[in-house]
């Protein structure tokens, strides 16, 4: 018998196929499914209103679905444009299990270390070079060749594990972002920021350039909260009207030369800034990187409530296939929260 019910099993059905999906389709899929269940038994009671608010009922619903599978439906944001995407992700290991199928575990391993360089990478770059990413090869067992490892992160980036910049810098996909969080949450806890505006992990975007300030946001998040704010929520310094000087990077583009040239190391028991195992690791870098230390601050305590959706109501569609920018998959997570 069709039930109401049945209108989540042909959604997640089509969503199945995709992976990830723009909120336009995704509510469009909506849309069929209903219509679908509807076909099979016209007096089966499911309302279609299209408002924002039975969505959120109806994405609600769909998670509640997942929850025991430990998937999840969630909203992600491209950290650049903003554009908002969907992404059926699996939400339990705090490992990297979820590429087992697909790797072995020497090439999960160097998996690991590539992602480990990235996560603490000075200045806030996020990123490492190709050629550093390679070198982690050498801390890998059982040992791989170079052109093994080569091959591994194309894969990587093929599977939308990891991206590659035009500069040839390697830095995490949403992909990873969001399935792999558990695990950076756990790994790297003093080495995430938290964007001032969403909430969500920035690893793109930019920083507020007074020395000590600890809001880092969205480089799309800033663009919208700039459209009402004109000053930084936390110290109140003047912003510049884009997202350029004097406001400093997170990403690559904080990233110089010779930041690459040393092996970036993690200490399990540094938790706090003045451990002396920091400061053994690298001197010289200390004080090229005045920003170092705001890194491994704490940010929760800074937070703005803003009209997400304002501004981003007509930008998801599913027309971009030709678009093979490295932007392009640059999410941020915005799950839904409940
Ligand atoms: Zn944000
Ligand atoms: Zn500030």
């Amino acid at each position: 018998m069709v039930s109401a019910d049945d209108v989540q099993r042909v959604f997640l059905q089509a969503v199945l196929s995709r992976g990830v999906l723009s909120e336009n389709l995704a509510k469009i899929l909506w849309a069929r499914s209903v219509e679908v269940v509807k076909a099979a038994d016209k007096d089966v009671n499911v309302q279609h209103t299209g408002s924002d608010a039975s969505w959120d009922d109806f994405v609600a619903k769909v998670n509640k679905a997942l929850d025991a599978l430990d998937l999840g439906f969630r909203l992600v944001q491209d950290e650049l444009t903003g554009k908002k995407m969907y992404v059926l992700a699996n939400l339990k290991d705090d490992e990297v299990a979820q590429l087992a199928t697909d790797y072995t575990a020497g090439e999960i391993a160097f998996f690991k270390a590539v992602v480990e360089q990235i996560m603490l990478a000075p200045r806030e770059a996020y990123s490492v070079s190709s050629l550093a990413a390679l070198r982690e090869v050498s801390q890998v067992k059982p040992s791989m060749s170079k052109s093994q490892a080569e091959d591994v992160l194309a894969s990587l980036v093929a599977n939308g594990w990891l991206l590659k910049s035009r500069r040839g810098r390697y830095s995490l996909s949403v992909r990873t972002q969001l399935e792999l969080q558990p695990y950076l949450k756990h790994t790297y806890p003093d080495d995430i920021l938290e964007c001032t505006i969403c909430q969500e992990m920035v690893t793109k975007g930019i920083a507020c350039h007074t020395p000590n300030c600890k809001v880092r946001v969205h480089t799309c998040c800033f663009t919208q909260t700039r459209k009402h704010r004109s000053s930084c929520p936390a110290c109140s310094v003047d912003w510049p009207r884009n997202a350029g000087k004097p406001l400093l990077p997170v990403g690559e583009d904080a990233a110089r030369d010779g930041d690459d040239q040393r092996r970036r190391v993690r200490h399990a028991t540094a938790q706090s800034d003045d451990s002396d195992e920091d400061e053994d690791m690298d001197a010289s870098q200390e004080q090229s990187q005045p920003k170092r230390s705001q890194r491994t601050r704490k940010r929760k305590d800074v937070r703005v409530e803003v009209d997400q959706d304002e501004g981003l109501k007509d930008e998801g569609d599913d027309d971009d296939d030709g678009d093979d920018s490295p932007k392009k998959n640059q999410l941020s997570r915005r799950g839904s929260k409940k």
